[in-house]
């Protein structure tokens, strides 16, 4: 009986009068053998369903092409066992690595480790093997042609012999070999009463040649294709190429339906003149079934929305919407986002890779820190992971962290193991705010530093068995060992992460198995992770069976075939998404294409493709595009876009419009709901109490908004906390001792000191070698201090013992100041050298008859008296360390601040009292030390070899002049902050200049200001 072939538009019921066959070739021998191939999994989910509803179904196989070219095979006596994606994807590896080795590859070699590579090969050969070109055939064609085209050739001839010599086939070598037994075997599909073949758009050469063998065999064959015979329209150019294909090959008799399709009106009309050449008469619509929407991510919201109206209002089940579109990596996360917060089950035709899963993603981190020496981060990330137990308590790794901070350890053990002899001999001065040149914070004070090191030690005996070389069974081996010390299988917890499991257990066998087949290799540890990195990212992971229940289907627009929906939504109908920017193949060209009977990539028929998704919708259509490109300008509509648009008159389009007001009872989600209840000033459902708590809790977020975003910092989100006024008056209390820096912290910006010193935050900084600002001005000074304390006891020129003292101090720098040398220490040390000797000499030429005293000197400190400030009946409490003094043969004192920052350190930086060191210093030498009559003080900038502006001798202030002058104006300050800190004023006031850059507050703060120059 000849091949039937039933030819007619959409939803016109080519699958009905299919089911109708086979249930009646049922009833007439109910032990018949029928087959139904349909082309994808939901098609067949319908077809069975549509065929169970009209009263049939058993006995009846439905199934894709491979499905059947198995049974076949079966039938004919044959079990060829077909490889794993994951094995064919190694396999595809080895050969690549085998034609390499035989210095085969040239063209691809700068690419050949690339698992890219190996995908678009397999994608290649898969196409090949479906056209039915023979290595033979590609080799003859690729003789004396580009490299490329050769070395693809030569490349698909080794695998396939590769397979041949496995005695295992991919599955579209089954096609093959299912082909070859129906020609040797006439009889084996001869007792198939009925053959089914619908909702396919197109067929490859191998399924052709398939049917046309099965068709000969079998009693009937009736294939289904969408489309109108001699039709000249753009969307049936794909239909009636497959037409012309399939009568050249099969010779059918074409059969035509001529009910009309039962459609809803829109979409009925869309399907009889959309991209219509022929004059069209516009329809008139109940409801818009274009939208506009700004941006692609809130094109996938009204999507969504627009399908959960549909569900809540009209019953629509989900599992009869589905959302389609070309551009499926872009919307997918954007859908799936959206989807979790409206409670909408999707389902995705595109598996996630394997390697985004998290507890893949987690391992692999693991793995290849040795390969990367540890860089720091990574290993924290990795010990902070949930799905690892290294005997590491969650306190251990964040004082892990601490330590990393306070030794800066940026990379590798080595770091590690100096850090721990460095910390235990740490300099005494680090637990003190000694100045803001030199305060670095002591991060791992009251740490057990000793049993936190055994218990990183736990850590790096994991990796001690790395640096020998072994199979890639051994490899395995040593993996599972190690996923079962750390107890990563007992810390998997969600579906997914099984799911994840399961696909990693099938990778890690393709390593072996695959070994097996090819011969065994020794391996390093490096090879071992870029094999196992390469074998996961060819594989993809289980979708968990829970996401497949009562789910919208969600699909690319070429895969909008075979299954039919209530309601379908297509996405992205703008220039450049759809109809997509075609490209030539760069591994399968067109020419090549044409020549070998490979589908083109140029001229992909894409109006059928849009034909063939927007009619898979019975009832509900619905299509959007973005009207804003990503950099906020306008984006042209698709030309499938304007032609279904000029088909409707009336309101055929809705443009979402930020500003537009809209109804509340169209939120889909809480948070929806409350957000256009903020925007519209009222909540219609007030009534429900959660609802009601959020919308209060919304209310009190306001008043924060608008407490900050009034011109003046003022109340209780903006620094006031006067609330806390006699908790703070307690822990400033008469026995507090304060520290300059601290006091100019908070004259600098009083809620930078209540956050970085009542709150006791800090910025983490990202760990870099080399010192740091802190480190850099500690170093100075300690040169600076042994140079006069040595010079003034021995009686020598500070210039002459200035390269002895500092290569002294270079030499235990890194130790003592806690810093990592970076690759340029060496130069550094000449620099700093340098810049010293310029200081040292400006310092002497300017020094007259003062003769240094004391350096060094500490007060409020390790038992030295602190200063004692009588102010406004109560005692404040000072501590510091002042850098020198030096005496005058007249008796008289002076005290030198040394600064490694040159800015802010003038006369009016101590009028603003944003600068109050130097008078404290000076008061803390005369009146704490008892060294004297202090009569002069001045800031020396180190870097510039030069004093600062202010000199406490000539200070003037509006009524008074010098020194004196200088003590009141600071004590005012220090008295004044005092009682304000202690009042709990915190207001923030960004520095003239802008916020410091180590402000921790300069994360949230909304009174930020940028500085430019952090000098
Ligand atoms: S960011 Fe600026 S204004 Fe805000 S607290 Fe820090 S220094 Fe003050």
């Amino acid at each position: 009986m000849p091949i039937e072939l039933l030819i007619a538009p959409a939803a016109s019921g080519k699958t009905e009068l299919c089911i109708n066959r086979l249930r009646a070739t049922q009833q007439e021998n109910p032990l018949t053998q029928v087959w139904a191939l349909v082309p994808n999994t939901q098609a067949a989910a319908q077809f069975r369903s549509r065929l169970a509803a009209s009263g049939g179904g058993m006995g009846v196989k439905i199934g894709f092409f491979h499905h059947f070219y198995q049974d076949i095979l079966e039938e004919n006596g044959r079990f060829v066992p077909v490889i794993s994606q994951a094995l064919s994807h190694r396999l595809i590896q080895e050969t690549v690595r085998e034609v390499s080795a035989s210095g085969n590859l040239r063209h691809y070699d700068a690419i050949k480790d690339k698992p890219g590579f190996f995908s678009v090969l397999k994608d290649s050969f898969a196409e090949l093997r479906s056209t039915l070109v023979t290595p033979e055939a590609l080799l003859d064609y690729t003789r004396g042609s580009t490299p490329a085209r050769q070395e693809l050739a030569i490349l698909y001839e080794r695998f396939l012999a590769r397979l041949g010599t496995l005695g295992w086939i991919d599955s579209e070598g089954q096609a093959w070999l299912a082909i070859e037994a129906l020609e040797n075997n006439s009889a084996i599909a001869s007792h198939e009463s009925l053959v089914v073949v619908d909702g396919f758009t197109a067929f490859t050469a191998a399924q052709r040649r398939f049917l046309k063998l099965l068709g000969q065999q079998a009693d009937e064959m009736i294939i289904t294709l969408t489309g109108e015979p001699e039709s000249t329209r753009m969307v049936h150019r794909r239909a009636q190429k497959v037409l012309q294909g399939l009568e050249t090959e099969l010779s059918p008799k074409i059969v035509t339906i001529n009910h009309p399709a039962l459609l809803a009106t829109p979409i009925l009309q869309m399907e009889k003149s959309v991209l219509n050449p022929e004059a069209v008469e516009q329809c008139e619509l109940q409801e818009p079934i274009l939208l506009e929407a700004r941006s692609q991510s809130e094109e996938a919201r009204e999507a969504l929305r627009w399908v959960k109206q549909l569900h809540v209002r009209q019953n629509v089940p989900l599992s009869k919407c589905a959302i389609y579109t070309a551009d499926l990596s872009t919307y997918q996360p954007l859908l799936r986002a959206a989807a979790d917060e409206f409670g909408l089950n999707l389902r995705f035709s595109q598996r996630d890779p394997l390697v985004e899963s998290p507890a893949i993603l987690s391992m692999l981190n693991l793995l290849t820190l040795p390969l990367e020496n540890y860089p720091t981060r990574a290993l924290l990330n990795a010990l902070h992971s949930p799905y690892f137990q290294f005997g590491l308590e969650s306190q251990d790794v964040e004082n892990l962290e601490k330590v990393s901070q306070q030794a800066i350890i940026v990379t590798g053990k080595d770091q590690w193991d100096a850090a721990w002899i460095m910390l235990a001999r740490k300099h005494q001065d680090y637990a003190e705010a000694l100045d803001d040149e030199r305060y670095r914070p002591d991060l791992t004070a009251g740490i057990d530093l000793p049993g936190l090191k055994q218990r990183l030690d736990g850590f790096w005996n994991l990796f001690t068995q790395i640096e020998i070389t072994r199979s890639e069974a051994g490899w395995v081996e040593w993996l599972e060992a190690l996923l079962s010390t750390l107890s990563f299988y007992e810390n998997i917890s969600t579906e997914r992460d099984r799911a994840a499991c399961s696909s990693l257990g099938e990778a890690l066998r393709a390593l072996v198995v695959s070994e097996k087949v090819v011969g065994v290799r020794e391996v390093d540890y490096s090879q071992f992770v870029t094999d196992l990195q390469s074998a996961l990212n060819g594989a993809n992971l289980e979708e968990p069976t829970e996401a497949r229940k009562n789910a919208v289907f969600i699909g690319k627009l070429v895969e909008a075939r075979g299954s039919r929906y209530q309601a379908v939504a297509l996405l992205g109908f703008s220039e450049g998404l759809f109809p997509i920017v075609e490209n030539p193949d760069p591994f399968l060209d067109e020419e090549l294409r044409k020549d070998l009977g490979l589908e083109p990539r140029l001229q992909r028929e894409q109006a059928s493709t849009f034909y063939q998704a927007f009619t898979r919708a019975d009832t509900h259509l619905l299509l959007t595009r973005p009207y804003l490109s990503k950099d906020g300008e306008p984006w042209e509509p698709s030309p499938y876009w304007q032609a279904a648009k000029a088909l409707f008159k009336g309101r055929a389009i809705i443009k979402i419009q930020s500003f537009e007001g809209r109804p509340q009872a169209e939120a889909a989600s809480p948070q929806e709901l409350l957000f256009w209840g903020v925007q519209q000033g009222q909540l219609i459902y007030a009534e429900d109490n959660e609802l009601q708590q959020r919308w209060q809790n919304l209310a009190n977020a306001h008043r924060i908004l608008d407490a900050r975003r009034a011109k003046h910092a003022e109340g209780v989100y903006e620094g006031d906390l006067f609330e806390q006024a006699s908790s703070l008056a307690q822990r400033y209390s008469a026995g507090y001792s304060w520290s300059a820096s601290r006091l100019e912290a908070y004259g600098n910006c009083p809620y930078f000191f209540f956050v970085n010193s009542a709150l006791n935050l800090d910025i983490t900084k990202p760990l870099e070698p080399g010192l740091d600002s802190a480190q850099v001005g500690s170093l100075y000074h300690r040169i600076l201090e042994l140079i006069y304390s040595e010079s003034t006891k021995n009686h020598t020129n500070p210039l002459d013992i200035l390269d002895d003292v500092a290569s002294r101090v270079f030499k235990d720098a890194p130790e003592m100041f806690g810093f990592r040398p970076s690759a340029l220490w060496e130069v550094e040390k000449s620099q700093h050298l340098e810049k010293l000797r310029k200081s040292l000499q400006a310092l002497e030429a300017e020094r007259g008859a003062w003769q240094p005293i004391g350096f060094e000197k500490k007060f409020g400190i390790q038992g030295a008296p602190p200063l004692e400030l009588r102010l406004n009946g109560r005692i404040i409490l000072l501590h510091g360390v002042i850098d020198r003094v030096d005496h005058h043969p007249n008796g008289q004192t002076r005290v030198i601040d040394y600064k490694t920052g040159g800015s802010h350190l003038g006369e009016l930086e101590l009028k603003k009292g944003l600068r109050l060191q130097l008078p404290i210093y000076a008061l803390a030498a005369q009146d704490a030390l008892r060294l004297g009559e202090v009569v002069d003080g001045f800031y020396w900038k180190i870097n510039d070899a030069r004093p600062g502006g202010l000199k406490l001798s000539k200070f003037k202030a509006e009524e008074d002049e010098g020194i004196k002058a200088a003590y009141h104006v600071a004590k005012e300050y220090i008295s004044s902050y005092v009682s304000k800190i202690q009042e709990g004023s915190f207001r923030p006031e960004p520095p003239s200049d802008g916020c410091p850059d180590y402000c921790p507050a300069s994360q949230w703060c909304w009174r930020y200001q940028a500085r430019y120059n952090n000098d």
